[in-house]
């Protein structure tokens, strides 16, 4: 039955085709929505009053991850308690045994870097709609020759283990077991497909060009984390094989590379509202139609997105982005001279570093106190090359007003198993 749907869904997907038009996909856009009010909104319990009457997408309430957990109960369809669904997620996460389910649906645990754990149900329907768009946008099928795919996850869940077909077969790595451990499996899968968070496969990398593994995978996905332009280098020259950039998050399967390489929005599956933080930066506003068990609508993500001023040469409508730049909350805030909160976007710091020096590779910056940057260095020139970081940052922090910044430099990262990595991070919170 869970195929059947699958290749429903992926036979929908493919008959859709690429949307060329701009008009034509807000067409289909609404039309989607109005199906979604009448079809799924109206169950549920939070949303029935306003979907019954048929009020236009714009005066639902605006979502976000704290509002979202708070209303638990009821948004979801399902009727299900939030309570209870906690409890059968924290106990998945300890036993590691991801198949329990609460009135059909699976109950994940969000990891939530900002502090606030978030919820999620997933359906048989959604996870095979979810596979379908994933094998139909991200995996190239080859007929006859089945492919090995390696995925490397925080923890299991039903959503990815379910993706095993007969072209493909998938292998699941729990990325909480050492790195040493895990590169040796992998090395016995050989995989085709390599899939992963950047730093993830960042390390593996690093094992390859030591020469303790020998992998040749055709195709590396990234996900999970944003992927910088250092990584994103490093990772294409240790295999020269394609590198597609997946934008995933709980909240839903959101973007992925085009052959051209250009971050395409999904927005045949989601419409996305833009809030505007400059001319080409926003972060997105998702309204998601597939997914039923716990409606997204006008959920505001903690993502700052660049977008692209050009159109992509692969001829698809669908917003094309320069990158994912980090998170909102990530934006680092330095006082200025008059009072004024003098804001700096993650990339840029990242850029800054990328061109003050050479001879490392991993780093994180944390504002850990308004006037103190702490920055963690892998390098094997460590003082040098942290001056020359030092010195770059200062003179950038000082062109755009803001004096008096101490940088404290650490010798390596004090990373946790299975955490993502922010490069840049802000500790304080903005009174
Ligand atoms: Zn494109």
């Amino acid at each position: 039955m869970f195929k059947i749907k699958i290749i429903y869904f992926l036979l929908a997907y493919t008959l859709r085709g690429t949307f060329r038009q701009r008009a034509a996909l807000e067409r289909f856009q609404q039309r989607k929505w109005r199906r979604f009010r009448k079809i799924v909104l109206t169950h549920s319990p939070f949303y029935q009053e306003l979907a019954q009457r048929e009020a236009d997408l714009s005066d639902f309430p605006l979502m976000n991850k704290a509002a979202f957990m708070a209303n638990f109960d009821q948004i979801n369809t399902l009727g299900i308690q939030r309570e209870e669904a906690m409890q059968l997620a924290l106990q998945a996460e300890m036993e590691r045994d991801f198949s329990p389910e609460l009135k059909g649906a699976t109950v994940g645990l969000s990891t939530g870097t900002s502090g606030t754990r978030g919820l999620f149900l997933v359906s048989n329907t959604e996870r095979a709609k979810w596979t379908a768009m994933v094998l139909r946008r991200v995996v190239p099928l080859k007929l006859f020759k089945k492919q090995r795919v390696a995925f490397f996850l925080r923890a299991n869940s039903n959503l990815y283990s379910s993706v095993q077909s007969a072209s493909l077969e998938f292998r699941f790595f729990d990325i909480f077991q050492p790195i040493g451990q895990l590169v040796q499996a992998l090395a016995e899968f050989q995989p085709h497909i390599l899939a992963a968070q950047p730093s993830v496969l960042s390390a593996i990398a690093e094992y390859q060009l030591a020469g303790e593994i020998q992998i040749h995978p055709s195709l590396i996905i990234s996900f999970a984390e944003v992927l910088t332009t250092e990584d994103k280098t490093f990772i294409q020259n240790t295999w020269s094989a394609p590198l597609r950039e997946v934008y995933q998050c709980t909240e839903g399967f959101l973007g992925v590379t085009c052959a051209q390489g250009t971050l395409h929005l999904n927005e045949d599956i989601a419409i996305f509202e833009k809030k505007y933080l400059d001319e080409t930066r926003f972060i997105p506003i998702i309204t998601d139609f597939t997914r039923s068990s716990q409606p997204i609508v006008r959920y505001e993500l903690n993502d700052i997105l660049v977008e692209k001023t050009e159109p992509c040469t692969c001829g698809s409508c669908f917003t094309a982005l320069e990158r994912i730049e980090g998170r909102e909350d990530d934006i680092l805030l330095f006082p200025g001279a008059n009072g004024e909160m003098i804001k700096v976007f993650p990339d840029l710091i990242c850029r800054v570093i990328a061109r003050s020096a050479e001879g490392f590779r991993a780093y994180r910056l944390r504002q850990i106190e308004p006037l103190v940057l702490q920055l963690e260095l892998e390098s094997a020139n460590f003082e040098g090359v942290a001056e020359k970081i030092t010195n770059g940052i200062q003179s950038f922090l000082q062109e755009r007003g803001v004096l008096g910044v101490t940088l404290r430099c650490v010798e390596g990262i004090q990373k946790k198993a299975g955490e993502k990595l922010r490069r840049v991070e802000r500790k304080i919170v903005p009174n």
